[in-house]
């Protein structure tokens, strides 16, 4: 699956191995997936030493009766399906911490002033074969979080949702905001009342700029595909940039901020 590797290459800041820390300076994982075919869902958070976390959020979903697994005992479970625990700091995410302790890092956390609040994740939603929909979403988080922090991504209705009787839809940015707004459920359930993909997502997305002050101070993004396959995307401020990819070919599509 393209998170497991994007979560291995360490070159890669935004997940998994090589991603940038929590305030601690311990990488803190969290992934979730959801099958929209039965509803049935896996997820775990605030995972430490292990990589992919999506793999792990899969076998939470697969073998145990459970939706999601946290922290230590996450890590434990993984162990015992065979995951190596393992270092995820590189040279790379090292300096990265010691130019956030030095107080000159260039992704800050969470001040509205901050000209750059760095948190990344790589969501996806995918339709298969006539009108299955999945969705599955990876992420370290906020850099320079508190521990223990858990954002959206693992968060069955927020971070992801999927429903093979409508469509399926996915987040990212700002987790707090997006959770309290319940943004993929959200999103899907507008889906049901008859939006368009494109239409469920500003409907979301201007909801948490008229209810949630907060929702500006790091882009929030939504996007979201029925089981026609139409899709769409909006974000509460700044560009984003949703990949798609269809028959093989990948396009990219820009959405700008509906906030302005
Ligand atoms: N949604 C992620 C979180 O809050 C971060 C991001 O998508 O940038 O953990």
């Amino acid at each position: 699956m393209g998170l497991a590797a994007c979560e291995m290459d360490p070159d890669f800041l935004a997940i998994g191995l090589g991603a940038l820390p929590n305030a601690d300076g311990e990488i803190e994982l969290d992934a979730s997936m959801m099958d929209g075919s039965d509803l049935s869902a896996g997820a775990v958070c605030s995972l430490q030493n292990i990589v992919p976390a999506i793999s792990v959020a899969r076998h939470v979903m697969e073998d145990t009766p459970h939706l999601m697994l946290a922290g230590d005992q996450a890590k434990r479970f993984a162990i015992s399906k065979g995951f190596e625990p393992r270092n995820l700091m590189t040279a790379e995410s090292i300096k990265h911490l010691d130019d956030w302790r030095a107080g000159n890092a260039p992704y800050k956390y969470l001040h509205v002033t901050d000209d750059h609040v760095h948190g990344d994740t790589v969501t996806m939603i995918g339709l298969e074969d006539p009108g299955h929909l999945v969705a599955a979403s990876s992420t370290s988080g906020i850099a320079w979080k508190l521990p223990g922090r858990v954002g959206d991504s693992p968060i069955v209705g927020a971070g992801i949702y999927a429903d093979d009787e409508v469509g399926a839809a996915g987040a990212t940015g700002l987790g707090e905001e997006l959770w309290k707004a319940c943004a993929s459920f959200r999103t899907v359930e507008a889906m049901k009342r008859g939006l368009t993909p494109q239409q469920a997502c500003e409907e979301t997305i201007l909801h948490m700029i008229r209810r949630q002050a907060r929702a500006m101070e790091h882009a929030c993004v939504v996007f979201a595909m029925n089981k026609e396959g139409e899709y769409g995307a909006a974000i509460t401020d700044g560009t984003f940039h949703l990949w798609i990819c269809q028959d093989g070919a990948v396009t990219v599509r820009e959405y700008n901020g509906m906030g302005l």
